[in-house]
């Protein structure tokens, strides 16, 4: 099996599982228990905190624990409006945020919030100045991703975030792709919140973090204990908090090597593909981009039918999102992109990770311009009926 779907989500480095290992079993007292057998929990999560703050530049106590990127995210957009909610009612967010930021704007706009979806350029990228224009008196929040999990483009958060900061706006940054991708220095982008999950960077799934920036006002959303600092009460996933500190580890020390090797890869599969099969088109190509997401338009092909063929090989990739793949509508990122529905539909995504070999992608390299081919005969989009 080849996995090219990464930012779908990652298999566990073993070093990863090794760490675990010992907190199901032996290991496995309540962090919150005041004997031994409890403090060594509560000492192995507390490193943990340790770790991911230094990684990104922040103090020990910024760090919540949460089940994941999409919990850190109804948290961080929930937890500050409940709290900001007497400044204003104004909220701005973007087009092409991932489904756990979107619907929780369109929840709030029905419970009588106003928000902002701000609009992007045809190359996925957002501009300072829109957010300028679009920000008011009664705004209390903007939340805007640092890189996009179709496309992999990257927003210029520092610049967004310094124009909240002036203002005295809470800034949110769904950092989920980035984290053990690009180097996240907090104070660097100026962010209040930013939020992460384990299992994008080679950890377990159901584990994330958010980042709460000192003296940032946050109402919990899971109330119950005392747990991180009364902001996310619940006991700890210990065996995944342990992992998610050593993915952070492994990740601190071997970052840059892995994106020397997988940049290398994408950029053959894309050339690759870019100089076999006629009518196709990187999106975003030339803007700033993770290194490892490629995302292609085939015109006159179903996404889901490339998908389908392409499993049939052994080959896992993903037709736009992994969230709208299933359904029939297209994805809301291309959309937003100004792609029209019918060339939205031929989207086919390449995610790769540090588990990837060349021969993996001359493999793909092989099979995928054959299924095109095969795929463009029996196409029901002939180009006169394209309308
Ligand atoms: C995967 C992903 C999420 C959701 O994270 P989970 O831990 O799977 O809930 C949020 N935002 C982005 C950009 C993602 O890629």
């Amino acid at each position: 099996m080849i996995y090219l779907d990464y930012n779908a989500t990652t298999p566990c480095d073993k070093r990863v599982v090794e760490a675990m290992l010992p907190f199901f079993q032996e290991k496995f007292g309540n962090p919150s228990s005041l004997y031994y057998l409890g403090q060594e929990a509560k000492n192995a999560i507390e490193e943990t905190r340790e770790r991911i703050a230094r990684f990104i530049g922040a103090r020990k106590e910024e760090i919540i624990f949460t089940s994941g990127g999409t919990e850190a995210n109804n948290l961080a957009i929930r937890g500050t409006i409940e709290a900001l909610k007497k400044k204003g009612n104004h909220l701005i967010t973007s087009s092409i945020e991932h489904h756990s930021v979107l619907k929780v704007f369109q929840s709030l706009e029905k419970e009588g919030f106003e928000v902002t979806y701000l609009p992007v350029n045809d190359a996925g990228q957002l501009d300072p100045d829109t957010l300028q224009k679009s920000i008011r008196p009664s705004t209390i929040l903007i939340s805007i991703m640092q890189a996009n999990n179709e496309t992999g483009v990257i927003e210029p958060i520092k610049e967004l975030a310094s124009l909240a900061q002036t203002k005295g706006i809470v800034f949110h940054t769904d950092a989920v792709q980035t984290m053990g991708k690009i180097p996240i220095k907090v104070k660097d982008l100026g962010v209040s919140l930013l939020s992460a999950s384990a299992h994008k960077f080679y950890g377990p799934k159901g584990i994330g973090f958010l980042y709460l920036r000192k003296g940032t006002p946050l109402s919990p959303q899971i109330r119950g204990g005392e747990h991180e600092r009364r902001k996310r009460a619940g006991t700890e996933n210990v065996p995944a908090i342990v992992g998610m500190g050593k993915a952070t580890e492994i990740a601190a020390g071997e970052m840059e090597a892995e994106t020397k090797k997988v940049e290398t890869l994408r950029n053959t599969l894309e050339e690759g593909l870019l100089s076999t099969i006629p009518e196709i088109e990187v999106v975003s190509q030339k803007a700033p981009r993770l290194f490892n997401t490629s995302l292609i338009l085939v015109k006159d092909v179903e996404g889901e039918s490339m998908l389908l063929n392409l499993d049939f090989e052994g080959i896992e990739v993903s037709s736009g999102s992994a969230c709208t793949s299933g359904s029939l509508e297209p994805s809301h990122v291309l959309l937003a992109c100004g792609y029209p529905h019918e060339i939205a539909h031929g989207s086919i995504r390449f995610s790769l990770g540090k588990f990837n070999t060349a021969e993996e992608i001359n493999q793909v390299l092989e099979v995928f311009p054959k299924i095109v081919e095969k795929l463009r005969k029996i196409s029901p989009f002939g180009k006169s009926e394209v309308h």
